[in-house]
């Protein structure tokens, strides 16, 4: 349980929904019939400074996370590598700047910081708690396999030119701690492009499928970046990714911080949440309870928060669909869901296929039918949830 504010230690807040019994962690399990360990959502607004955040989170459980082979997206399609090249160019800068030497918080399979590496960068000093990824060989990359702490980072990065944190602030319960030790470890000119979830999106669409227990923190643009602005980053340049769902924000750390308080007219409106994740619940009853010929596209932390969801889709449901090869021949948390390579064959055996992978819906709609040639019927989840 979080018992007060990350951001501003405010210990008040308003309830916006509940969901108990969650799988704690979306990694896929090896054996079937395993026991996930499970939590609850108990998602709430900070009376102070409308940061929201998961007060149901229990920080004890962060090491069975992501200690165990915890594999999150690693990138696995042709868009989803132009998309990396896009957010290195222009969220990031690199078209404009040059960054010889970057720290990278969360590097995984260290996909990006190769990329960073073939765009000029000399050195990347990269961090990455979890076990599942080996170090390229012959790349000038120095790992350090634990979770990011500024006392870790070695003299020769003491001058590091930017440090890239994508998709981790989300899941940090001490983020004024976290936001402390960025600031810290940043030199004055030194860049920090941070990139998550983007909680503002979520809400107006209510993407309900993106809340779940890996991530204690929902940002909107501006509480994040009023937050930074108190450990001394200003905003660079503020980018929304993949249509809207997620935002990067480049910011640079200048001579003094200045104090944030948040403007009332800026913070979310939350007080339809609640109606709104029962409605996607009952829509997502009503077209699967009862049947059991049809498969979910995607097995990440969208998936197994639907699936955590609606009982009747979590029976019926004959196996999940993902190209990540970390997941492949493993099982949903929380359930028996096999996962399986997509393919024509194996799209015979069912007739119809919910995308839950939000990210990637538009190539995954045009593979199932042009590619696959599936003639069943396809539903999709983003903006929101029809037939496709
Ligand atoms: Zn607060």
């Amino acid at each position: 349980m979080i018992e007060a504010c990350g951001l501003c230690g405010c210990s008040e807040n308003q309830a916006v929904f509940e969901v108990n019994q969650v799988p704690v962690c979306a990694t896929p399990l090896s054996e079937k019939g395993k026991v996930a360990p499970k939590g609850n959502l108990n998602i709430v607004k900070c009376n102070q400074c409308g940061h929201i955040y998961n007060r149901g989170f229990d920080s004890q459980l962060i090491s069975l996370i992501y200690e165990n082979d915890f594999a999150g997206s690693i990138p696995t399609s042709k868009a989803t590598i132009q998309r990396l090249h896009d957010i290195l160019q222009d969220a990031i800068g690199f078209r404009d700047r040059h960054y010889p030497k970057v720290v990278e918080v969360g590097a995984s399979n260290f996909f990006l910081s190769q990329l960073m590496l073939e765009q000029g960068t000399k050195r990347v000093l990269a961090f990455e708690p979890s076990n599942a990824f080996s170090k390229p060989e012959t790349a000038p990359i120095d790992f350090i396999n634990d979770f990011f702490n500024d006392e870790l980072i070695p003299e020769t990065y003491a001058d590091y030119d930017l440090l890239v944190m994508r998709h981790v602030l989300e899941h940090i319960p001490d983020l004024e701690g976290m936001l402390t030790m960025l600031g810290r470890a940043a030199a004055k000119g030194s860049f920090l492009y941070i990139e998550v979830p983007n909680a503002s999106d979520i809400f107006e669409k209510s993407r309900i499928f993106d809340f779940f227990y890996e991530h204690v923190n929902y940002f909107t643009p501006e509480v994040l970046a009023g937050a930074l602005t108190r450990h001394g980053f200003q905003v660079e340049k503020f980018t929304t990714l993949v249509g809207g769902q997620h935002m990067g924000l480049l910011l640079k750390k200048c001579e003094q911080p200045k104090p944030w308080s948040p403007e009332k007219s800026h913070l979310p409106d939350v007080g339809r949440l609640g109606a709104e994740v029962e409605g996607y619940r009952q829509n997502l009853e009503r077209h699967f309870s009862g049947r059991n010929n049809f498969a979910i596209y995607g097995a990440g932390a969208h998936a197994v928060s639907t699936l955590a969801l609606a009982d009747g889709l979590r029976k019926g449901c004959r196996f999940s669909l993902d190209m990540n090869p970390y997941k492949l021949g493993k099982y949903l948390p929380g359930t028996d869901i096999p996962i399986k390579s997509p393919s024509r064959e194996i799209l015979k055996e069912v007739d119809a296929v919910l995308v839950l992978a939000s990210l990637h819906e538009p190539e995954i709609v045009r593979d199932l039918k042009n590619t696959w040639g599936f003639q069943g019927q396809v539903y999709g989840t983003h903006p929101n949830f029809r037939e496709v």
